[in-house]
């Protein structure tokens, strides 16, 4: 029998990130940093809403581009978010943005085309491009420029095979929300070597001060950008599987046919849940979201009073992504021998980008409470204190 498998499958590796939450499993007493996932349920007002929609006899397929009322809430939110004039030719509901993320590559991508992504970078990303028989290739960034590329990385990294910019504001692994100017700079770039660029904004709404501005809005990008947002972050809903996609009509008529193929269509319930999410009282969201600032900046300030360890304080997402001395030689090593000493699961910085700007670095999540923070926290630099004091 032939087994041959396709090497656009074959060459993903799995997730590091499933790995080590695999690895904790044989240990007790665990503090889990690990798993990009909000810890909160999703409110029960959306799910009272979505089961009473569900008797009510919405337990069909949806239309491939989404639930009418969905997508009629969103457009509104879209329209007044950017200021521009998107329509329903504009917007596809997607199963999650990962769905997004792979229907827009598929659409976009040719054999042997790459994907150029500021680094470090969501780990999943090369997955995403990678079943799309392309290649992603990550622009190393510097802790020193906070996390953001320079026109002069990027242009390192170009090649005549360059077709899409992707990149992630505010980011994962990072918290970093790129500036204004520095959207400015990606946007140029994009137009100067005529590259499509999808953005990926699924922690926006999660930001603490900073303005969040989507490249989008920079002159001449609405016919070269296609944005990616979820429920999964926002509204604590990452099991429901909704996310959606806007760009230009020219791309995602094409984009269609890929959801359609792939799910036929989103989740009939999830939709309804993302509808009474978004139209229904926002307090229980904000909670979250000014939780995580609580926490985030909690994490950055123990973390920057321990030896050898310089983290950026994030501007946004539940993510810290520092660099720790101890963790130079091996990050991978680092983060199992933290979990076998101390039982707390962080993820190793290797997938995130290549070793210039990733060797040293692990991304933690702030998933759990203050408390549990502040005890994982103690742990990490009992552990610390100990390997300074050994190779002293
Ligand atoms: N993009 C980024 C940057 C993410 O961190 C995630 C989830 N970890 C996703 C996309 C996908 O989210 P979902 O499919 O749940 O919407």
């Amino acid at each position: 029998m032939n087994k041959k498998l396709s090497s656009y499958v074959t060459s993903q590796r799995f997730s590091v990130i499933r790995d080590m939450v695999a690895r904790a499993q044989a240990y007790d007493d665990v503090i889990s940093l690990s798993i990009g996932e909000p810890d909160f349920d999703t409110p029960a007002f959306v799910c009272e809403a979505a089961m009473r929609d569900a008797l009510n006899g919405h337990t069909h397929y949806a239309p491939s581009t989404g639930d009418a009322d969905l997508r009629a809430a969103l457009l509104k939110d879209i329209c007044a978010k950017t200021g521009l004039p998107y329509k329903g030719t504009n917007l596809l509901i997607t199963s999650g943005a990962m769905h997004g993320l792979l229907a827009v590559m598929r659409t976009l991508l040719e054999s042997g085309d790459e994907v150029l992504c500021p680094a470090p970078c969501f780990s999943d990303y090369a997955g995403h491009t990678g079943l799309a028989g392309a290649k992603l290739v990550q622009v190393p960034t510097k802790f020193e420029n906070g996390f953001e590329p320079t026109r002069e990385e990027l242009e390192a990294c170009l090649t005549e095979k360059s077709r899409v910019l992707l990149i992630n504001s505010p980011c994962n692994p990072s918290g970093v929300v790129f500036r204004p100017e520095t959207l400015d700079m990606l946007a140029d770039f994009a137009k100067e070597h005529d590259l499509v660029v999808v953005s990926d904004e699924v922690y926006d709404s999660i930001a603490f001060g900073r303005d969040v501005q989507s490249i989008v809005t920079r002159p001449g990008m609405f016919e070269r950008t296609v944005v990616l947002n979820s429920f999964s972050k926002a509204f604590a809903m990452t099991g429901w599987r909704v996310g959606y996609a806007y760009g230009p009509e020219w791309l995602m008529g094409e984009m269609v046919k890929v959801l359609s193929y792939s799910v036929a269509s989103t989740s009939t319930a999830g939709q309804r849940a993302a509808f009474h999410a978004l139209t229904g009282p926002q307090d229980e969201f904000i909670a979250m979201r000014e939780a995580y600032q609580r926490r985030t900046a909690l994490v950055a300030r123990r973390l920057n009073a321990m030896p050898g360890v310089r983290c950026l304080e994030p501007a946004g997402t539940f993510y810290l992504f520092p660099h720790i001395d101890a963790a130079e030689v091996d990050s991978f090593a680092f983060a199992v021998d933290l979990l076998d000493k101390e039982q707390v699961v962080v993820v190793p910085g290797f997938p995130f980008g290549p070793d210039e700007c990733v060797k040293g670095c692990i991304r933690i999540a702030c998933t759990v409470d203050e408390e549990k923070l502040n005890e994982a926290m103690d742990r990490l630099e009992r552990y610390l204190n100990t390997y300074h004091a050994g190779s002293r």
